[in-house]
């Protein structure tokens, strides 16, 4: 039943069971442990022969609502929570990776999920491949006989480069390796990797997915199987599993998820149309324009473009600077997903550890700039940026 209602319908019922009150609103079971009748029970319970809780780090009621719900979401069959975005991607890449293997994952990828690559996994004898997945041919090239995952999300920053999952998860197939897609600037709601084949998803739920800003939390969706291996080895021991009064924010926030998803494309397009005509800007990043790149996968990869635009001012460092300071709707802030339309300024805020040359042969010019499209009214977004334009 549960699976076979619209997006709309589950992103409300989908994981939730009545319990013995009849509370409407599951309750919060904000409770680190779980107690035993008796010794027997308590040992069977850990024996795996009975279902029960035992300790909040190995699973939650409330926590587990919230996993049933996003399994449910994203067409995969089991789903774990963790304590940001990035412990989902290091427990999804800790669980298909040892010492001596390989990953490829995509030149662009999470400004952390690079350095936990790049850094962190290679003290472990992991070792990193990075290339272009917009060139299918150079992720065959990198893969090697010791090569496990292949890694990648899309849209991506600077420039919300679309990647042909499909085409990624037949090479995956075809060379018996791991898919792992980060889904966060998508959702469930706008595209489904597992659909296309691909073998894991995962998430920040800091952002559309809680929605409102106040959670730092992260997903991982895939096979019983896996799903069952990343809790019981590797979230049981490295321990970042999500605190239970934050699995209840966001299943709350999840509710309008279809609602808030909406309003977040119909702004973003109206505002990078604007953008896209306007004579200061010299050129703008959003899937939803038909001169983008990945424009073509809407509708089939991609149900619609998101609430993320890039674009670059036709000025300097202090002129992107300059712009942004005159907002005055906008919220400077990195981060997105939220109901307050955010802007960040990259080379000098994300990117500003980077030399000039490291930048820009990352696409990341001095003007670029990303916004987070809220939910406010569309005129009072685009009144905000054409007096932030004028005031030049
Ligand atoms: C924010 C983000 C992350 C990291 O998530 P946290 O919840 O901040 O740990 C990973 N991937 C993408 C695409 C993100 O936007």
């Amino acid at each position: 039943m549960q699976q076979k209602w619209q997006q709309a319908t589950q992103v409300i019922h989908a994981g939730h069971q009545k319990d013995a009150t009849g509370a409407l609103v599951s309750p919060l079971y904000q409770s680190a442990t779980f107690t035993f009748d008796n010794v027997e029970q308590g040992s069977a319970c850990f024996a795996g022969e009975q279902q029960g809780y035992i300790y909040t780090r190995l699973g939650n009621p409330t926590t587990a609502e919230l996993e049933r719900k996003l399994a449910i979401l994203e067409g995969s069959a089991a789903a774990a929570a963790t304590a940001s975005g990035m412990a989902a991607v290091s427990a999804a890449l800790l669980t298909h990776l040892c010492y001596g293997d390989h990953l490829v994952a995509a030149k662009a990828v999470y400004g952390c999920t690079f350095a936990l690559m790049t850094t962190q996994l290679n003290k472990f004898g992991i070792e990193t491949t990075l290339v272009d997945f917009n060139d299918i041919d150079a992720i065959k090239r990198a893969i090697k006989p010791n090569t496990k995952v292949l890694f990648c999300e899309t849209p991506v920053n600077p420039h919300l480069d679309v990647y042909d999952l499909t085409a990624i998860a037949h090479i995956a197939k075809l060379h018996h390796l791991v898919s792992i897609v980060d889904n966060t600037f998508m959702t469930p709601l706008l595209q489904q990797p597992i659909s296309l084949g691909i073998d894991m998803v995962v998430h920040s739920a800091t952002k559309y997915l809680n929605g409102h800003g106040d959670v730092i939390a992260g997903m991982v969706c895939g096979s019983e199987e896996v799903i069952t291996k990343l809790k019981t080895e590797i979230l049981k021991d490295i321990g970042a599993v999500l605190s239970p009064h934050d699995a209840w924010l966001i299943l709350r926030g999840l509710k309008t998820l279809d609602v808030r998803l909406a309003r977040h494309c119909d702004n973003a397009q109206v505002i990078a149309e604007y953008l896209d005509k306007h004579p200061q800007i010299s050129r703008v990043y959003y899937p939803g324009l038909s001169h983008h790149s990945g424009h073509h996968l809407i509708g089939s990869q991609m149900r619609r473009a998101g609430g993320v635009v890039a674009f670059e001012l036709d000025s300097h460092f202090d002129g992107a600077v300059a712009f942004v300071n005159r907002l005055k709707l906008f919220t400077i802030a990195v981060s997105l997903g939220d109901a307050e339309s955010l802007i960040q300024h990259p080379a000098s805020m994300t990117h500003s550890p980077y030399s000039c040359e490291e930048r820009l042969a990352a696409g990341i010019s001095d003007s670029l700039l990303r916004i987070s499209v809220g939910l406010e009214a569309v005129e009072d977004i685009l009144d905000d940026l054409r007096q932030a334009l004028e005031g030049g």
